[in-house]
């Protein structure tokens, strides 16, 4: 799950680390309220949407009157924000966050993230702030100064160290820089965090450092433990078909292959994904049914697979080991009599009474079921099925 900047901030703020005061702002009166709250001459109004890269595409204004942030919320209110991060379609932008201007001397880098090879998060810190950090990681990687934490030791001084005199801070700021690193360290343990990003960074004019962005991901799967964070979940933002997905206890993730996947278990589907591009095809999506895949489950499974137009094919891939394989069988023909499944359905059913199943199946003689015997013989029939070769 994700969150706005201003969410982003709130959190980094119980924590002390620093950041600019703010008020969000959902219509232009209260935006320019808010401006007059916080008193001032610069003020930046700025679009809350869950992307990156809002200043280039229009979305951050620095006013330097009333009338400009009256001017600037307006414009931004209700604009449909196109960034390298939203896709061509954009993003309506629903809400603005109205900052004190800061003075700025310096953008830098700052980000927290899990390494899955290490096990352990890694900071990362660069003196190229204020750019596209994938850009910097591409052309000058170098420029990248990145620190691991074994959580079990947490934050240390020299952490903090390797990554001031990386970035080549004078000897006055290493202890502000320190400190502010060792916060957000705790922000992203403590909250279940699996991103941080803050870009810019900022040094000011009186040497001081203030997370003049942010940006917050989080492990789904340990929201349970922080009722406080689920709270700022915006439905508004996220993929309404994964959202939907979610409903139904499906997980869903949208890719842009052409063959539609039905797996139980996250761990084979992600099998069966790599087992569609070994045999030359590209997955449509990732779809977990979970344990309990029924009628119901399966035919909300093929509706959200089939609203992809790329789909040329379906691969269900289940293995029968909670869920009996006849059951699945019976599902699926059912779910075929509530959604018009009009591409080829590749079946592989394994486990508990597969045999049984794969005579269901057979027996139904529906002309677009294809069983298959095991997983390569399904993904092979896949590939050449939306290949219009089978
Ligand atoms: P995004 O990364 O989505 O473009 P940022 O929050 O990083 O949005 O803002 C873009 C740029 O706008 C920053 O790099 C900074 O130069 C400027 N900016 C943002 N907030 C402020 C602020 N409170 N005061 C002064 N400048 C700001
Ligand atoms: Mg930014």
């Amino acid at each position: 799950m994700n969150v706005h900047e201003y969410q982003a901030k709130e959190i980094f703020s119980k924590y002390n680390v620093p950041v600019p005061r703010g008020l969000l702002a959902t219509t232009v009166e209260e935006a320019v309220e808010n401006a007059k709250k916080l008193g001032g001459n610069i003020w930046v109004v700025k679009a809350q949407i869950h992307a990156g890269g809002r200043g280039l595409g229009g979305g951050v204004k620095v006013a330097k009157s009333i009338e400009e942030v009256q001017k600037y919320a307006s414009e931004i209110l209700g604009m449909t924000l196109v960034t390298h991060q939203t896709g061509p379609e954009g993003k309506l932008v629903q809400k603005v966050y109205i900052e004190e201007g800061v003075d700025i001397a310096d953008e830098l880098y700052l980000g927290v993230v899990l390494d899955r090879a290490k096990e352990m998060p890694v900071i990362m810190a660069s003196t190229e702030g204020g750019m596209e950090i994938e850009k910097v990681a591409e052309e000058s990687p170098e420029k990248i100064i990145k620190v691991a934490v074994d959580p079990t030791i947490g934050f240390q001084g020299f952490h903090g160290r390797e990554l001031a005199f990386g970035l080549g801070l004078p000897k006055e700021q290493v202890g502000k820089f320190i400190k502010f690193a060792s916060a957000l360290y705790r922000v992203y343990m403590e909250n279940d965090a699996e991103l941080i990003e803050i870009n810019p960074l900022v040094k000011t004019g009186s040497g001081d450092f203030i997370a003049l962005d942010g940006k917050m991901g989080f492990d789904d799967s340990a929201l349970g433990r922080h009722p406080e964070i689920e709270a700022m979940r915006d439905l508004s933002e996220e993929d309404s078909d994964e959202r939907e997905a979610s409903e139904y206890g499906l997980s869903y993730v949208a890719l842009d292959g052409e063959i539609g996947c039905m797996v139980n278990g996250a761990g084979l589907a992600m099998g069966t994904m790599d087992t569609i591009n070994y045999m030359g095809g590209t997955p449509a999506n990732f779809l977990d049914v979970g344990g309990k895949a029924n009628a119901q489950t399966v035919a909300k499974g093929f509706e959200i697979i089939l609203k992809n137009k790329n789909v040329k094919a379906i691969f269900v891939n289940i293995f029968g080991g909670i869920v009996r394989c006849d059951r699945i069988a019976n599902g699926i023909l059912e779910a075929t009599k509530l959604v018009d499944v009009h591409v080829p359905v590749v079946v592989r059913l394994d486990g508990t009474n597969a045999k049984e199943a794969a005579e269901i199946l057979q027996n139904a003689g529906i002309k677009n079921i294809i069983t298959a015997s095991d997983l390569g013989d399904g993904a092979k029939k896949a590939v050449l099925a939306a290949k219009g070769e089978l």
